[in-house]
């Protein structure tokens, strides 16, 4: 079974490593949040704004042309259709929900593709919350649309500029401000990372996913369960919702698919199932690169969603007790997988979806196999770095 321990743990990994300051805030969270969100009035109205809002349910789509090249049946989770592009406004919709309930009036959140922030932006514009997204400098470079989308729906977008300038420094200055602000200011974490009950908590949210899953495989296949599911693994949250309601069922093989960068042993990777030891990133005991002494290594990925040093601690519990395999895979091979995705599908995937598609080279399976894949976004984000290779692919 897996189980999440009542002071936030998944075997050896989550728990909640935080700077005393903070303790009031993350109690109060942890105290409350179970008891919040399955209220009658916070379901009704999540669910609402997942319908009519979002979009949801989001299509089971059987994507024919990739399941002959395979020779597989493939099913994709449609989580691009999603108002604002990618599965991220799943759980900003439920956070947003939870802040108001806590009274909140100032909302923070940190961004690597910049899909949360867009997210978080819009869904504090649909409540009038003040909003304020923390976005690495070298990813407010790369992801220029959605820093544009975020400053229209009227966010502040502050940059990081420390480290690698991607997302985990995004991070540190957002628990920074949380610090700082801890009275007034609702931290809405954007992936299953950081202190309990954040990994939990989105997990929940995003597990609209594998029950809409559920659903839409029994009416198309007359099975609820696929026989794999595939999906990118950043923090791991849409895979984290892909993979919820099937957790226990052992004939379902759960693949996570990691990045590569340009190899796993290249120096300039975020592989961290393969790179990662334990330690404790971000608020929680998790599988993160570290030098012996402790100092992250700085990931690479050509995927600003996918580039960062740790997993959420589902994933690394998942991982190292096999109950999930992990497949890392190189930027080129994602470019490639775009590529081929947008001509036989007529689907321009997210640059991190993209890794989870290639994984079908990099896994074996059986014909009969039935396949779902989490299509966690769309492309548009990612055209700026598709047109560089318009002519290679
Ligand atoms: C943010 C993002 C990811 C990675 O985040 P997870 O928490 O691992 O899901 C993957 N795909 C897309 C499209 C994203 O925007």
């Amino acid at each position: 079974m897996i189980q999440l321990s009542e002071n936030g743990y998944y075997g050896s990994f989550g728990g909640a490593y935080i700077p005393e300051m903070l303790y009031p805030n993350v109690k109060e969270l942890q105290e409350n949040y179970l008891s919040m969100i399955y209220a009658d009035d916070f379901q009704r109205e999540f669910y609402y704004l997942l319908k009519d809002y979002v979009g949801r349910p989001t299509p089971l789509y059987l994507a024919e042309n990739l399941s002959a090249k395979h020779n597989v049946t493939i099913y994709l989770k449609r989580e691009d259709l999603c108002h604002t592009g990618a599965h991220k406004i799943n759980n900003t919709i439920g956070q947003i929900l939870l802040a108001k309930k806590l009274n909140k009036k100032r909302i923070i959140a940190e961004t690597g593709a910049g899909q949360h922030g867009v997210a978080t932006a819009t869904v504090c514009a649909r409540m009038g919350l003040e909003c304020i997204i923390y976005m690495g400098a070298v990813d407010i470079k790369r992801q220029a649309p959605n820093v544009a989308r975020m400053k229209m729906l009227g966010a502040t977008v502050i940059s990081a500029t420390s480290g690698s300038q991607t997302l985990k420094d995004a991070t540190n200055e957002a628990i920074r401000d949380w610090i700082n602000n801890p009275v007034d200011t609702h931290y809405i974490i954007g992936s299953v990372v950081g202190p309990h009950p954040y990994p939990d908590l989105v997990a929940r949210f995003q597990s609209v996913i594998s029950e809409e899953m559920k659903n839409q495989l029994l009416e198309a296949t007359g099975r609820e369960n696929p026989d794999l599911i595939i999906a990118c693994v950043g923090g791991g949250s849409n895979a984290a919702g892909a993979y919820y309601h099937y957790l226990n069922d052992l004939d379902v093989r759960l693949i996570a698919v990691e990045a590569a960068g340009e190899g796993v042993y290249s120096g300039k990777s975020a592989a961290t199932s393969i790179l990662g030891t334990e330690g404790i990133i971000h608020g929680s005991r998790t599988l993160l690169m570290q030098t012996t002494d402790g100092q992250i290594v700085e990931p690479h990925s050509i995927s600003a969603g996918l580039d960062y040093p740790g997993i959420g601690p589902l994933h690394a519990h998942l991982i190292t007790t096999g109950r999930a395999e992990a497949v890392s895979v190189t930027d080129e091979n994602a470019l490639k997988a775009a590529f081929e995705l947008s001509r036989i599908e007529g689907i321009i995937p997210a640059l991190e979806t993209a890794h989870a598609i290639h994984a079908l080279e990099d896994i074996s399976f059986k014909s009969s196999d039935v396949i779902v894949i989490n299509l966690s976004g769309r492309g548009d984000k990612d055209l700026n770095t598709y047109m560089e290779y318009l002519d290679k692919y």
